[in-house]
Parts: structure tokens; C-alpha cells; sequence
């Protein structure tokens, strides 16, 4: 029998950094949390983070616990804890395996850096809803947990212009939590510090684009799974100086390769843009799967949001209001459509694969028509996996693998006939 193909990924030297950052980091939240004279934020993804680190918070993300839970192939084990307790299976799998691990006292942290035992305990909890309503009632959750406040921000959705009209609404409501944090924090809104937060927000969300804008290059230098994993700097530490020099870091070595002509992908043949969240389980096999095909996924939505080109330190607060709105999930199905026709066109995509993840219907993007009247304009084709990002029970691998062989096939049937 034929040995099958091992699948050729070549290895992103720039890696060792990033794990140095992130372990400073979640060493640094561990401190926080244990000193007497420091405060801890909990924040969403796509929450007011400068504002909490320029108010002197060491800042922790549920949502990349939860992300680390699902890589680490915990999750799945703990849903049913948060289940228990009436939270349903079919919301959230971040918010369903996160609270699972806390009532089991269990964290891919304790495993991963020696000395950590669980996610620092908060001061505070703060909150968007610009991407979904789960992270209200996960962070709701939290705050009776530990008898501490939950504020945030809860954002209008679903339309196509980000107009001032809205922009004034989120500006109001970032102002709305600064009495609360200025008396969490004990210290007043220092503003040279928040203006100082926000520009290296803006150059990291910068960097950030410029390392996603790499992959235009044929063959791309880097995949979508690798952009899952090197954007942990761009979530949890923009508006740090160490996320920005981690990116000047990765963008050099993602350029040198381009010089090069050396591919994430051995022998690249097609070029596939992902639409939704990524399997954290499998990862791993994913990208066996397609570098096995030569097929080079490499841009999605996911890694691009945050990408926040509206940061202004000039106008710190109101810049952030119109930068979280701007997010792409906020956003009508008209805007989205616009936004990934010309991502096709810039990344030279043959096709596109949406990922329907059971449990997150916000990030899911093929439920309502969108595949079909994407592929009518553009002639690009597409095929929708089902999935989960968290809940292993979700994921049919077989069905994945044959679905994505097949339509692979049919890329290379156009091509012959084309
Ligand atoms: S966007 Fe999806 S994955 Fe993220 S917190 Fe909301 S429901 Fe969960």
C-alpha cells in the first residue's frame, strides 16, 4: 500500500516569542490577582480593553480561556457542568466550557504554566455586546459569583453604516463605566495614559493587518491556523508594547518568506478564505487536512476582526466607540457581503468553506442565504462544514473530511474546464 502524502507545514520560527509573551502575561494576571495594590478586569474580546489597561487593570479574556479550553480538547468534558445549572448546551460553547471548568476548579492555565492554578479572580467585569447577548450572561454569572460589578456596553447591531448617531450611544456608554472603575481602580482616568493606550492599540491593529495582508502573496506565507494562533498577542495584549514588537517580529519573518517564495503550504494550488470560527479542537487536523490537499486556507473573518483601523488617540473614547462598532459581526448581512466580496478578490480566493458552529449563530454566517447569493455574484464556490468551536460532540471528522475532499474536487474540475 501507497504511504499517504504526509502534509508538508513549515513552522513559524517567530512562535517561541509569541509563548514568551503570553506566559509574561498570564504570569503577570497571576500576580495581579494575588497583590493587594492591584485590580483585575475581566474584559470581552472585543470589550473596552484600553480603557481598563490605561485605568491601571490587569486585564484577563474569558473568551481566550474559553478558546484554550477548546484547543485543549477540555471543553467538551466540561460543557455539561455549566449544563447542569441551566445553561444550555445549545448556547455558547466558550461560556458553557469556561464556567465548567471554574465549577470543576480545572484550567488549561494550571497545566501550561506551573504555579497558576485558575484564571485570576476579578475586581470587575466589563462587557460589549457588540459581538453576541452570551457574554452579558456569562459575565452576569461571574459577577454573582464573586459578588463583584458587572458594567459594559450593550451595542446596537445588524446595520450597514457605522453613522454618528450610533457612535454618540457607545461613546456615552464607555463614558458611562469610568465612575465605576475609577472606584474599583481607586485611581481617576488618567487621559495622556488612555490617548498613550489607544495609539498602541492602533499600531498593533495595524501590524496585525499587515501580517493577514502577507497571506495576499501566492504562495501565502501563512495560513488561517496560523493566524488563530498568533493572534493571542492582538486579543489580549493590544495596547502593550510587547504586542506591537511581537508583530514587527512575526511580519519580518512572514516577509522574508515571501521573498523567498517559500508557502505556509507545500505546492500551493488553492487558495480558500474561512468564513466563522475556527474548530479549537481540531486545529491541528484541519490543517493537516488541507495542506495534505494543497490547499492554502488563508484569510478569514475570524482572525480579521481585530483589525481595528479606527483607533485615534487624538479622540481616544469616541475612536473606540466607531473602532468596536466597525466590528464585521455587528454588522447587516448587506455590509458583510460587501466586506468578503473584496476580500476575495484581494486574497485571489478560489473558494469558500463557512463554518456553521452550533453553539455561536452570531459568527455563523450561512443560515440565511448568504452562501448562495455570495456565490450567484462572484461565481466563487463554497461549502458550508458543521461544526463547533468548543463542543466536540458537534464535529462529524469523517463527514468533514469527505466533504472537503469533495469539494476540492470540484475546484479542480473548474479549473480544468476553465
Ligand atoms: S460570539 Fe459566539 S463564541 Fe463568541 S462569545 Fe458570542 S456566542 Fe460565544
Amino acid at each position: 500500500m501507497a504511504a499517504e502524502k504526509q502534509p508538508a507545514r513549515k513552522k513559524i520560527e517567530s512562535t517561541g516569542q509569541m509563548m514568551k509573551i503570553m506566559s509574561e502575561y498570564f504570569y503577570d494576571l497571576n500576580d495581579a490577582a494575588a497583590a493587594s495594590d492591584r485590580k483585575v478586569a475581566w474584559c470581552t474580546s472585543v470589550g473596552p480593553a484600553e480603557l481598563l489597561r490605561a485605568m491601571g487593570f490587569a486585564v484577563h479574556f474569558p473568551e481566550n480561556h474559553a478558546a484554550m479550553l477548546g484547543a485543549t480538547r477540555m471543553a467538551t468534558e466540561l460543557i455539561p457542568e455549566a449544563n447542569t445549572i441551566g445553561y444550555s448546551p445549545d448556547i455558547c460553547s466558550y461560556l458553557t466550557a469556561d464556567i465548567g471548568a471554574h465549577l470543576k476548579g480545572i484550567s488549561p492555565l494550571a497545566r501550561a504554566y506551573p504555579g497558576i492554578e485558575a484564571p485570576p479572580r476579578p475586581d470587575v467585569l466589563v462587557y460589549n455586546t457588540n459581538q453576541c447577548r452570551d457574554v452579558q450572561d456569562w459575565f452576569s454569572w461571574y459577577a454573582r459569583e464573586f459578588d463583584v460589578p458587572c458594567i459594559g456596553i450593550t451595542s446596537p447591531k445588524n446595520f450597514t453604516d457605522v453613522s454618528e448617531i450610533l457612535v454618540d450611544d457607545v461613546t456615552r456608554q464607555i463614558e458611562a463605566l469610568i465612575p465605576t472603575l475609577e472606584e474599583v481602580s481607586g485611581q481617576s482616568l488618567d487621559m495622556a495614559r488612555l490617548r498613550e493606550t489607544v495609539a498602541l492599540s492602533r499600531e498593533c491593529t495595524e501590524l496585525w493587518r499587515q501580517v493577514l495582508e502577507t497571506a495576499m502573496a501566492v504562495p501565502a506565507p501563512l495560513t488561517f491556523f496560523d493566524g488563530t494562533i498568533h493572534m493571542g498577542p492582538a486579543v489580549v495584549l493590544r495596547g502593550t508594547r510587547q504586542a506591537v514588537d511581537y508583530y514587527r517580529q512575526l511580519l519580518a519573518e512572514l516577509q522574508q518568506r515571501i521573498a523567498d517564495g517559500s508557502g505556509a503550504v507545500d505546492d500551493e494550488q488553492y487558495r480558500i478564505y474561512w468564513e466563522g470560527m475556527p474548530v479549537w479542537g481540531r486545529l491541528r487536523q484541519h490543517s493537516e487536512l488541507f495542506a495534505r490537499l494543497n490547499v492554502s486556507v488563508l484569510v478569514s473573518t475570524y482572525c480579521s476582526s481585530w483589525i481595528f483601523p479606527d483607533f485615534d488617540p487624538e479622540e481616544p473614547i469616541r475612536s473606540m466607540a466607531r473602532a468596536y462598532l466597525g466590528l464585521f459581526i455587528v454588522r447587516s448581512d448587506a455590509y458583510k457581503e460587501q466586506y468578503i466580496k473584496q476580500m476575495l478578490e484581494k486574497f485571489r480566493i478560489d473558494g469558500i468553506i463557512y463554518h456553521d458552529a452550533k453553539t455561536c449563530p452570531c459568527n455563523s454566517n450561512s443560515r440565511y442565504g448568504m452562501p448562495q447569493r455570495l456565490e450567484r455574484e462572484t461565481g466563487i464556490p463554497s461549502l458550508v462544514i458543521s461544526g463547533d468551536l468548543n463542543d466536540l460532540r458537534c464535529v462529524s471528522d469523517e463527514q468533514t473530511v469527505t466533504n472537503v475532499e469533495a469539494f476540492i474536487e470540484q475546484l479542480e474540475e473548474r479549473k480544468d474546464h476553465a
